[in-house]
């Protein structure tokens, strides 16, 4: 494959697209270089993928779930080998730093060795029957082919949450990632092929979500949908999912908060706000672009942040020492400021940062400064919405009961995190903070794939990804009865009595 023409990955061959047009990448920490083109595929192209993942299904159903696990093995070990090559490419193509790029194709390896170990588990029940003579059992079954709908934050990590457990349980995939992050997805689905998956049972189609993306959850043939994205796509597609009557879980957009109390260590809490807020340059889905300051410590605090915010270094995520890579895209660069905007009239007080950055080095990038604004209300927009950069809003609270208020109320509940020295207040806050994630005393980042992954509210519709919760979304439970008394025998009226 030919890096700087990308193509479809289609029944085990690279296919060109139907449509003949492609879309242009380029480098977002330095936009004069042209990382791909990339097929705008059109649904034409998914019907040729979900042939291929149609006709893989049947042999792929019947390997025996500890082979299929160890093909995704050994992808763990290519993944290995190829990590700091996987994850320059990651870097020049997404912008996050080295470090952070290297910790995605981690997380894939991890995901992938994970579910491998599933295969020799994959565990059913057994148990009594009612009945005499009878055995009662149940098993999990794939369901065919899924249709994956990824975005560009995470574009080797999240392809392998959904494609592990999927293939694992059985199913064939489409694959469709984020346009910006093409060739993340194809090393993921490289790795795996030269691991030994048999052709048509992972595709990859690339292009535009309202074309390749929305052809491809709409159609009959997909019968799981899983989907990574913002909220108003996710809704979007998940009414399509439902009217097709398919498996679909939706992981979306969230608005996390750090509530810091006055007793916290803060300078453990200053780490932790740093890299929750400008982690990823904010582009995360559990990112901290809230932070619920006890009054007594806010103006210290703010002041404190402020300082680090301001040493953080900014640049192409190739270079050593750089913290805070460039925004993904220009729509993004303009979203956030955007939202500047909007905090400004609002009445926040910026702190730090508001602008983009232009001098130097970073003239041909999309980079943004590091952003405090501080005087947030909770109902401020700057408050409720997510923004998805590096801009974070401080607030202020009486206490625990009052930041716990302020945290829930926002639409999202993905992730949240609490700095305290109380065990009490620890507790509590596990208990009523309405997220799928609480952290105590790390920041609203730090998933582990082990364990599930996923959101409340308006960030998710009740599945999550990771963990062995995930094997729900991608597979069916099957109950088998085997009656070995040799007479009928009837549940619920043959009681004995
Ligand atoms: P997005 O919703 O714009 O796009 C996500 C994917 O959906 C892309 O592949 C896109 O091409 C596709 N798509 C767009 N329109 C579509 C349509 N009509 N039909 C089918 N597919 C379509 O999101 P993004 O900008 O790529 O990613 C950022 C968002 O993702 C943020 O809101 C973030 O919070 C969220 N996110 C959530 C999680 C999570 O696990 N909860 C993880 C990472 C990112």
């Amino acid at each position: 494959m030919a890096e700087d023409k990308l193509r479809n990955w289609i029944g085990g061959a690279w296919v060109e697209p139907r449509t003949g047009a492609y879309l242009e990448r380029r480098n977002p920490a330095d936009t004069r270089e042209l990382i791909a083109r990339v097929p705008a595929s059109g649904p034409e192209d998914v019907h040729a993928a979900l042939a291929a993942a149609t006709a893989a299904y049947p042999a792929w159903r019947l390997t025996p779930a500890p082979r299929r696990a160890e093909i995704l093995f050994r992808a763990a070990q290519l993944l290995i080998e190829r990590k700091e090559d996987y994850a320059a490419a990651m870097t020049r193509e997404m912008g996050k730093v080295l470090e952070e790029t290297r910790g995605d194709v981690q997380e894939a390896i991890d995901m992938l060795y994970f579910m491998a170990g599933e295969g020799r588990r994959l565990y059913g029940q057994t148990t009594p029957s009612e009945l005499a003579n009878k055995v009662c059992m149940t098993a999990r079954v794939p369901l065919g082919v899924a249709g994956l709908v990824t975005p560009w934050n995470f574009p080797m990590a999240i392809p392998s949450w959904k494609l592990a457990p999927c293939l694992l349980c059985g199913n064939t995939a489409v694959l469709k990632p984020a346009e910006d992050t093409p060739l993340s997805a194809l090393h993921f689905v490289q790795a795996l092929t030269d691991a030994g998956l048999p052709p048509g049972v992972v595709n990859v189609v690339l292009g535009r979500g309202a074309e390749a993306g929305a052809a491809l959850v709409r159609d009959e043939r997909v019968r799981i949908v899983s989907f990574t994205g913002s909220t108003n796509v996710g809704r979007e597609v998940g009414q399509i999912a439902a009217a097709g009557l398919k498996h679909c879980n939706l992981e979306m957009g969230g608005k996390n908060a750090i509530i810091v109390l006055d007793d916290a260590d803060l300078d453990l809490a200053l780490d932790g706000c740093l890299w929750g807020a400008f982690g990823t340059t904010g582009q995360r889905c559990t990112a901290a672009s809230r932070i619920i300051l006890q009054r007594g410590i806010a103006a210290k605090f703010e002041t404190m942040l402020a300082e680090r915010a301001r040493a953080l270094r900014i640049g192409n995520g190739l270079e050593p020492g750089v913290q805070v890579g460039p925004v993904v895209n220009a729509t993004q660069l303009e979203r956030i400021a955007g939202y500047v905007a909007i905090g400004r009239q609002e009445g926040a007080r910026l702190v730090l940062g508001g602008e983009r950055l232009q001098s130097g080095g970073l003239a041909q990038g999309w980079f943004f400064a590091p952003t405090i604004f501080a005087g947030v209300t909770p109902q401020m927009r700057i408050a409720q919405e997510e923004i998805f950069g590096p801009v974070v809003s401080l607030l202020e609270c009486d206490g625990l009961e009052d930041a716990i208020r302020i945290a829930n109320g926002v639409a999202y509940g993905l992730s949240s995190s609490l700095y305290t020295a109380q065990v009490n207040a620890a507790f509590r806050a596990l208990r009523d903070l309405d997220s799928g994630i609480v952290y105590i005393n790390a920041p609203t980042i730090g998933a582990e794939v082990h364990l599930p992954f996923g959101g409340v509210r308006s960030t998710g519709n009740g599945h999550r990804e990771s963990g062995l919760a995930t094997l729900d979304v991608y597979s069916e439970w099957k109950t088998m009865y085997v009656d070995f008394s040799g007479r009928l025998q009837r549940a619920q009226i043959d009681t004995g009595e």
